[in-house]
């Protein structure tokens, strides 16, 4: 083969190479997506997440309590799925805003509905099977809903199917809030919280500092410090669409070049 010729095999390979890793950046987000809506292996994960977490309150012995017993948990992509949204949103090529989330969250819980809120499997299941057991557990729902979407929260809870709505704790976004830390320190100076469920670091408490009374926020950099807990009485729901772990490749980080080298960086660490 004549040089000029390997120097053409070259550039074609690198063509392609590079063409490659365009349409993977490109749809990398549809393709978190497409296994969150299609596949069953997030359906299998998340059984197997509610399952375990059952286990976990099935041990516990309210007898040994100082505090009543509660069970925190996120809404959205924990118990609530809200595919439909991000699905249309992909397709009618309009992005996320406030005014269109309201707008679901408004309307996906009218029963009458094709698209509707659905449930996260076995989070329904799983609620009802808490509130069965009569230890006196309280579920309480720590959301970044606001706190105006609190009556269409409780009515989606009740289209899924879950029970006792009324009886829950909701404890939803007000202006000004940015972290749900404090209110999962409200939590914890009112109950003994022996499971939380979410899909993203955030939903969960991590240590309070004694000298401070503030909790340490969950995050990229940390989660293997808190090992003991994840699986015991932390519970996570896979979440490949959004959330914390996008933050460093939204805004200006957002650009094509950038997100490529990003990722190529992250998988090479890792
Ligand atoms: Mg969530």
């Amino acid at each position: 083969m004549h040089c000029s010729q390997r120097i053409m095999m070259i550039l074609l390979f690198l063509c392609s190479f590079l063409s490659a890793c365009t349409s993977i950046v490109t749809t990398e987000n549809n393709l978190g997506l497409l296994w969150r809506q299609a596949s069953g292996e997030y359906r299998a994960v998340c059984l197997q997440t509610y399952k375990q977490a059952l286990e976990a309150v099935r041990q516990y012995d309210p007898a040994s309590a100082s505090k009543p017993p509660a069970i925190v948990a996120d809404l959205d992509e924990t118990v609530l799925d809200n595919g439909r949204f991000h699905a249309y949103s992909r397709i009618s090529g309009r992005p996320f805003s406030q005014e269109r989330w309201d707008e679901w969250v408004r309307e996906s819980v009218d029963p009458t509905r094709a698209y509707r809120v659905g449930a996260v499997p076995g989070a329904v299941d799983f609620i009802n099977a808490v509130l069965g057991m009569e230890k006196g557990i309280t579920m309480v729902y720590v959301s970044n809903r606001n706190d105006y979407q609190l009556e269409d929260s409780q009515k989606a809870l009740r289209l899924i199917g879950v029970r006792n709505v009324e009886q829950a704790v909701f404890l939803l976004k007000s202006p000004g809030m940015k972290t749900k830390q404090s209110r999962y320190r409200e939590v914890a100076s009112r109950y003994e919280i022996i499971a939380m469920l979410g899909d993203s670091l955030g939903d969960f408490m991590g240590e309070i500092d004694p000298a401070t009374g503030e909790s340490e926020e969950v995050t990229g950099d940390n989660p293997e410090r808190y090992q003991a807990r994840w699986g015991n009485q932390w519970f996570m729901i896979p979440n490949p669409v959004y959330g914390s772990w996008t933050q460093p490749f939204a805004g200006e980080n957002a650009a094509k070049d950038f997100f490529l080298t990003q990722c190529a960086e992250k998988c090479l660490n890792h």
